[in-house]
């Protein structure tokens, strides 16, 4: 028998983590040295695994400036069709790995580490998420650059530069507490900033209405200081730009009229203007109406626009510099993407600049702005769309709420020339909503300002279309569209889960990577024995490698042969959470009542942030901790069902978690998820999936086939049949004797001895005011995770449907997703051609 290979060995086997030539390695080595003695200023007897983090990330950073500059350089030269994604959130996670990836340095850098006598996947562990985002939308925007790069579109993502970004949660005696997460307290190697760039972003004031147009005076300026990150495309040598603004006072601020005699105080008070880019609203899902987010929303929009004009006035015309003053070409050159309302500013600021500063006529400049602005919606819950009150506007933005009121009253003249009379009508469509506290409604500010509005997964497109938009797609049906969401391939795949990746390749090739509908020829592959016994080893030492950490980390034994079953999301009523509670709870039961029957051991784990002010939220965390004291604690049950919390669920543990999946929860009640990706990460890496027909579940089980996903529940239009007779919660309590006793052990304080009413809101809700109808997909459930243990038990026809899955996975690559923007929305066309590569450091 040959000896095991090491890790570093076996990984230097799999080759989609790139070659390592000799040379390569050499030079990576030298660099690396030279940036511990030059950047770090360390020699390696004080240096730290930071240190050493640090010098490896500059190493590979250096790779990407020659791309990065020529990418730039091409993009000025060609002066293509630009794209601007802009996004309140960058969800990005870590970034030293990724660019590995997609440089191809990934086994070259473990080799070098290796022979420096480093392990390289510790020096990975030092590095911060880039935290910019709270869930889905942001994770979204991340996967959408890393395509847009890859598929060589001119694009550029624009946010926020957050100090800091989703809180670090912590777990303390079962209840959720917030940690600031101080992400830039060691630098971030990854950013440089361009104070060169920046920009001033006006706020307050009043304005004037002049013969020769409106001006906008008394203004409060704030700076806006440009932070550019590199976001590299898969293997072809482009790197397209992220710029993150950050607010910076200026150096006047306050001292010129009002506060002349109190330096100290002015000096101080600066702090207040830079507070707009301290902190991530951590709200998933849920518009809180707070001055500091509008001006957040605000300033983003203001800054990027200046960007967007100055770039297009000032592009190269064949070989000669122009200064284009035609904005009629915008159109043509410009296609500004809205992700969700957060950046709706962008419509009145547009207009603001064409026709206050450009002094376009209005007809004209709408004409342009309606052409280069689109916008995608993401929820249909109504607690999350933005209303912003009309008087915070006025204070802050008085010139826009002018412009807002005749984006308006032209609308609400269309409106009525096409449906005269309906008053109802014009009611419901209107910008401004009347009633006690009047407001803008965001969502149709960006409806009337696009040329596309669109949903992100089928079936949440039409629901757009026959209920909130109805009225909107009656008026206007051409603008409606779907862009199902997708990941990226790279970081959900290749990096996160290498084995599977190699056991792919070496049936298929690497084409996948970029072109993962290839995935498809994996069904020619279900009944070869030599496949599905990779795949399963592949699950299994993925599922090794996770109970590792999390027995390191959480100090819990795991049973690897268990069934791990994972729900990993934001915590939020509509996605149920409480539904997987009452399974979990059940099947306990179930085990005690009958201990010595074979049950299918599961390990059941639930990880998610809940806002810092959603009370229920964080009741459910309260519960799932509370559950697991008692399950896990139990010797007749053993280690066959733990129930685990997932201590701060964010991009990097997701990293870790989706690989090691055997089954993947999806329970939201139908038509609430808009349509999730999290579904999307675990069927790409072999999870089955368990899930209701909302969102992208309902196209994943059309790819992977009804037979390979277990659906259950309440199909939308059963939600809304019921929503009309009424729903009676009790009614299936009193029907169902095992839900009855789940719920009356929450009520009994069997989960809570100490304190036998703590979950008496929940129950409450659950019994008496629940908007998501928990218990009228109970039953269906409970059934189908029967079916789902059956299935466990015979692991060839388990890991056959997961290949059916993954094969199905193709459709849910954003780059399918990008195209599909590209060439329907913004009326580019995406190239996979690589640019030459550049001489990289030696
Ligand atoms: C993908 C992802 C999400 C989105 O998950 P859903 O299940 O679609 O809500 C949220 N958070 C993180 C960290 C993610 O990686």
């Amino acid at each position: 028998m040959s000896k095991p290979l090491s890790d570093h060995e076996r990984k230097k086997q799999i080759s989609v983590r790139g070659l390592a030539g000799v040379e390569n390695v050499a030079d990576l080595k030298k660099n690396f040295n030279r940036h511990l003695h030059f950047t770090l200023v360390k020699d390696r007897n004080v240096s730290t695994k930071r240190d050493y983090y640090f010098a490896l990330a500059h190493t590979v950073r250096d790779h990407l400036v020659g791309r990065w500059i020529r990418t730039q350089q091409s993009y000025y030269e060609k002066d293509p069709k630009r794209v601007y994604y802009i996004s309140l959130e960058f969800y990005m996670g870590r970034t030293l790995q990724n660019t590995m990836v997609n440089l191809a340095l990934e086994n070259a850098c473990d080799e070098a580490t290796y022979q420096l006598g480093l392990d390289m996947e510790e020096l990975q562990e030092m590095e911060e998420d880039a935290g910019l985002g709270n869930g889905g939308l942001g994770r979204l925007a991340a996967c959408f650059l890393d395509s847009m790069a890859s598929l060589g579109l001119a694009a550029y993502g624009y946010g926020i530069r957050y100090e800091f970004g989703i809180f670090n949660q912590k777990i303390d005696n079962g209840w959720q507490v917030e940690e600031a997460d101080d992400w830039l307290r060691y630098g971030n190697p990854w950013e440089k900033a361009r104070p060169e760039y920046m920009r001033p972003v006006h706020f307050y004031g009043r304005t004037e209405h002049h013969p020769d147009g409106v001006r906008w005076v008394d203004t409060q300026v704030i700076l806006a200081l440009p932070y550019d990150v590199p976001v590299p495309g898969y293997r072809n040598n482009i790197v397209n730009t992220m710029r993150l603004w950050s607010a910076k006072a200026p150096c006047d601020f306050n001292l010129k009229d009002f506060n002349v005699g109190d330096y100290i105080q002015a000096v101080l008070d600066r702090n207040q203007a830079e507070n707009i880019s301290r902190v991530l609203y951590p709200n998933d899902n849920f518009f809180e109406g707070k001055e500091l987010r509008l001006k957040q929303e605000y300033f983003v929009v203001a800054a990027t626009l200046q960007d967007i004009i100055r770039r297009f006035k000032a592009s190269k015309f064949g070989t000669r510099e122009i200064v284009r003053t035609d904005f009629s070409t915008l159109p043509d050159k410009v296609a500004i993407q809205l992700n969700d309302t957060h950046p709706a500013l962008a419509i009145p600021e547009l207009m603001r600049i064409l026709v206050d500063d450009e002094k376009l006529p209005w007809e004209k400049a709408w004409d342009i702005c309606v052409k280069t602005c689109a916008y995608t919606n993401h929820t249909v819950l109504p607690e999350a769309l933005e209303r912003w009150p009309l008087d915070l506007f006025q204070t802050l933005l008085p010139r826009h709420l002018e412009i807002i009121f005749e984006i308006n009253r032209r609308h609400m003249e269309r409106v009525s020339s096409l449906y005269p009379g309906d008053v109802d009508r014009m009611r419901r469509m209107s910008l401004i909503e009347e009633g006690g506290q009047k407001r803008v409604n965001m969502a149709h500010l960006c409806i009337v300002g696009s040329h596309a509005v669109n949903g992100v997964a089928r079936i949440h497109s039409d629901i757009l279309k026959a209920t909130v938009f109805k009225d909107f797609y009656e008026m206007d049906p051409h603008k409606f569209q779907n862009k199902t969401n997708g990941i990226t391939p790279r970081r959900w795949l290749v990096m996160c889960n290498p084995g599977l990746a190699e056991v792919i390749a070496e049936r298929i090739g690497e084409d996948f990577i970029r072109d993962l509908d290839q995935l498809q020829k994996l069904r020619n592959f279900v009944n070869d024995e030599a496949f599905i016994r990779d795949v399963a080893k592949v699950k299994q030492e993925n599922k090794l490698k996770f109970a590792v950490h999390l027995e390191e980390h959480y100090k819990v034994k795991i049973n690897p042969n268990s069934m791990f079953d994972i729900q990993v999301k934001r915590i939020h009523e509509y996605k149920r959470q409480l539904l997987n509670c009452l399974h979990i709870i059940t099947y306990y039961n179930r085990i005690k009542k009958d201990p010595n029957k074979q049950w299918t051991p599961r390990t059941i784990m639930i990880g998610g942030k809940a806002a810092p002010g959603y009370h229920t939220a964080k009741m459910i965390i309260r519960l799932i901790t509370a559950i697991g004291e008692v399950v896990n604690h139990d010797p007749v049950v053993g280690d066959r069902l733990k129930v685990i919390f997932l201590e701060n669920y964010r991009v990097t543990l997701a990293e870790k978690a989706v690989p090691a999946a055997d089954l993947s929860e999806q329970i939201s009640t139908a038509g609430t998820e808009a349509s999730g990706t999290g579904n999307m990460k675990f069927m790409l890496n072999g999870a089955l999936t368990i899930g209701t027909m909302d969102g992208a579940n309902v196209e994943m089980a059309e790819e992977a086939g009804e037979d390979n996903i277990f659906i259950f529940g309440m199909r939308v239009e059963d939600v809304d049949a019921m929503d009309a007779r009424g729903y009676n919660a009790s009614e299936y309590y009193n029907r169902l004797p095992e839900l009855k006793q789940a719920i009356d052990q929450i009520a009994g304080g069997f989960f809570s001895p100490k304190q036998p009413d703590l979950f008496k809101d929940i129950v409450n809700m659950l019994m008496h005011n629940d908007r998501f109808k928990v218990f009228a997909d109970y039953e269906d459930y409970i059934k189908c995770q029967e079916k789902v243990n059956a299935l466990y038990k015979k692991p060839k026809e388990w890991t056959k449907k997961a290949i059916y899955n993954i094969a199905g996975s193709g459709k849910f690559s954003s780059d399918r997703t990008i195209s599909q923007y590209a060439r329907e929305i913004w009326g580019v066309e995406p190239t996979l051609e690589k640019l030459a590569a550049p001489d990289d450091p030696k």
